[in-house]
């Protein structure tokens, strides 16, 4: 859709929905466009028109045990979310299917959610099943590089220039599982997700913690408030990114 026409979408939503945004500090306005192919066709083939929908949510945190508490992720070793040439780098919702099953299963097990590998080596780290991976050591930050097979997310985007502006060396770069578990900070980031720490990765047999148990570890802490306190206006926009609706108060 041309951006004027989605940005009036989102912005009509948001004015409509204003009396559910939550208070300050206990969730937000989640909002999801979504496009649909419609149209008389059966044939395999691109939709004749297409409607767009934007819908719009009142959310807490997305990983049950509230925002900052440390997830505990398992690499998945058997299946892939994504391979080269594919389509891995959009937001489709069939991208979803694959991995289903799997985090279904790490979810019995106790796991938040699954770390998914490269589907050519299984050495490097694609993504967890909605949100983008950071890996930091000391001052250096480390995140997978956009090759088709990860999503584009715009969190990813926005961290990684507020890192850089705070000093961190940041780095797209193919990141391997074992620099991951030798790392001394791992964490996750999504629209929904926010930025999450992440609390232990278990590969095979092998289980890695980071930071104390059920404590966010500090650089992952200090990215998710400066992000939080930048998108509620509780410090400075340098970057132009908030956007103000009209007629929402
Ligand atoms: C939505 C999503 C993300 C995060 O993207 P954002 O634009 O930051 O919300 C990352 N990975 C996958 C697979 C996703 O579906």
């Amino acid at each position: 859709p041309p951006a004027d026409l989605f940005l009036a979408a989102v912005e009509e939503t948001v004015r409509a929905n204003a009396a559910f945004v939550p208070p300050m500090g206990k969730g937000a306005l989640y909002l999801r466009p979504l496009l649909l192919g419609s149209g008389p066709i059966l044939g395999l083939g691109p939709a004749p028109s297409y409607t767009l929908v934007v819908y719009a949510a009142a959310v807490g945190a997305y990983f049950k045990g509230g925002q900052l508490t440390p997830i505990d992720l398992i690499v998945e070793s058997r299946f892939h979310r994504a391979a080269p040439g594919g389509m891995g780098g959009t937001k489709a919702a069939g991208n979803y299917s694959p991995v289903l099953v799997t985090q279904l299963a790490a979810k019995k097990e106790g796991y938040a959610d699954v770390v998914y590998l490269d589907a050519k080596t299984d050495t490097f780290l694609e993504e967890v099943s909605s949100c983008n991976l950071f890996v930091v050591s000391s001052r250096t930050i480390s995140t997978p590089p956009l090759a088709g097979t990860i999503l584009p997310g715009v969190t990813r985007r926005s961290v990684i220039e507020l890192a850089r502006a705070r000093g961190y060396e940041v780095r797209e770069e193919p990141v391997t599982v074992d620099a991951a578990m030798a790392a001394d900070e791992v964490f996750t980031t999504g629209t929904a997700v926010v930025l999450s720490p992440v609390g232990s990765l278990t590969r095979g047999g092998e289980r890695r913690q980071f930071g104390a148990a059920g404590e966010p570890t500090p650089v992952a802490l200090e990215l998710y408030q400066a992000l939080t306190e930048l998108q509620t206006e509780r410090a400075p926009d340098p970057f132009g990114w908030v956007h103000a609706v009209e007629g929402a108060e």
